[in-house]
């Protein structure tokens, strides 16, 4: 049992119009959904090994199976990553564009530390660390001062206002309020928990798990702001929201970087398990979600039994299938999804359950917990179904680790 304590409540599954193929015929499904009040890292950790994810309090798992565009968890491995030449091209035209305009100043001492490489060439050695780092806080008076922090999760009238620009000029919806801002970024159910370093590390790294914001100021301006989890295996991409004004410096593939070196960096300063950056949901069929496929090496998680593939095969496997199991081929399915409706209720027999308990603290008494299937709650219809569907998709040890509100 996790010494932080989780607490959610389970739904009952929903569909909803794609968003991806824009097509209002289609529909995705979830499997399972829930609204988590308190969550330890660990358990969201395990979850999205399961496929499942947050928004704010609330998370969800997709249908692959029964949905138009499938959502496979991706994740990449930090320490293993090689930046490609138009990933290394992009960070140095960044730092370029810090030093002094456009002329490439700066290009030989501060982007491409030279370093003796392994091979033997006399190219200096790209490392990813710092070249991301090269243009924060430069020296010899650059054309722009750059900093990024990194802060708990947290509202301010500042981010506010860069969501609202953003939400308005990128993606074309008007008239957010600092609630949906509250609501989707700020809002986590994440308990933030010593992150077990075995030494002081470096002064930029967090003490903490937990949910966070990566605030990128520009001479003092906030021009973007990457929303990110940190966990006991990974720092997850939530969001990433940028000034308009800058897009033409790709800040949105710069943040991707920048985590994949923060991940390395947990890495380096001993937190061995912490290396992988998980960009959210994978979507094949979506031109716009491709670009996650962008850094190597990338793996998805198998639908079913949630083991990690190489991207590459995974592609030829969904070049061929509309939903691709990587783990069993022969349970993957070609055509349009069938039009099902939503997965019927698992059956689970109840000696499985005996460890899943229902939360019915009170104020008084706030420890009070009782197994599910001795409950009232399990003779309601209703009640029961719901909670049936989370245990199925969270899978009966992690249901263990969870404590439900009926
Ligand atoms: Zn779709």
């Amino acid at each position: 049992m996790a010494t932080v304590q989780t607490i959610v409540e389970p739904f009952r599954p929903y569909n909803s119009t794609c968003g991806y193929c824009k097509s209002n015929r289609n529909t995705n499904f979830q499997s399972a959904s829930l609204q988590a009040y308190h969550m330890s890292c660990s358990v969201y950790q395990r979850m999205i090994d399961r496929g499942w994810r947050r928004s704010g309090l609330f998370c969800y798992k997709p249908d692959l199976k029964r949905s138009c565009c499938p959502q496979y968890t991706i994740r990449l491995d930090a320490t293993e990553f090689e930046a490609s030449k138009s990933q290394r091209k992009l960070i140095n035209r960044w730092n370029r564009f810090v030093f002094g305009g456009d002329s490439g100043a700066g290009e030989d001492t501060a982007i491409s530390r030279p370093r003796k490489g392994k091979g033997s060439s006399n190219e200096p050695q790209f490392v990813l660390e710092d070249a991301i780092h090269a243009s924060e806080n430069a020296l010899n008076d650059p054309a722009h001062v750059f900093e990024v922090t990194l802060e708990p999760s947290s509202y301010s009238d500042e981010k506010f206002a860069l969501f609202q620009s953003y939400e308005k000029h990128i993606h074309k919806n008007p008239g957010k309020i600092s609630e949906d801002f509250k609501r989707f970024l700020v809002e986590t159910p994440l308990q933030r928990e010593p992150i077990p370093y075995p030494s002081t590390p470096p002064a930029h790294l967090p003490s903490h798990y937990g949910s966070y914001h990566q605030l990128y100021r520009l001479d003092g301006r906030l021009v973007a702001v990457g929303v990110i989890d940190i966990l006991p295996g990974c720092v997850s991409s939530v969001y990433f929201m940028w000034e308009k004004e800058y897009e033409k410096l790709s800040l949105g593939k710069l943040s991707a970087l920048r985590e994949i070196s923060l991940a390395k960096e947990f890495h380096d300063a001993g937190v061995p398990q912490l290396k992988h950056l998980y960009m959210g949901y994978y979507i094949y069929t979506c031109q716009k979600m491709k670009y996650k496929g962008e850094y190597s090496p990338s793996f998805l998680a198998d639908p079913e039994d949630f083991t990690w593939h190489p991207l590459p095969a995974c592609q030829r496997e969904l070049d061929r299938f509309r939903y691709a199991c990587f783990a069993h081929p022969e349970h993957s399915l070609e055509g349009p999804p069938p039009s099902l409706g939503i997965e019927p209720p698992p059956k689970i027999p109840e000696k499985n359950l005996s460890h899943v308990r229902y939360f019915i603290g009170t104020r008084e008494d706030p420890s009070r917990v009782v197994p599910v299937t001795k409950s009232k709650y399990w003779k309601n219809q209703m009640s029961r179904e719901g909670l049936l569907y989370v245990v199925e998709h969270l899978g009966v040890d992690l249901s263990q680790d969870v404590l439900f509100l009926p």
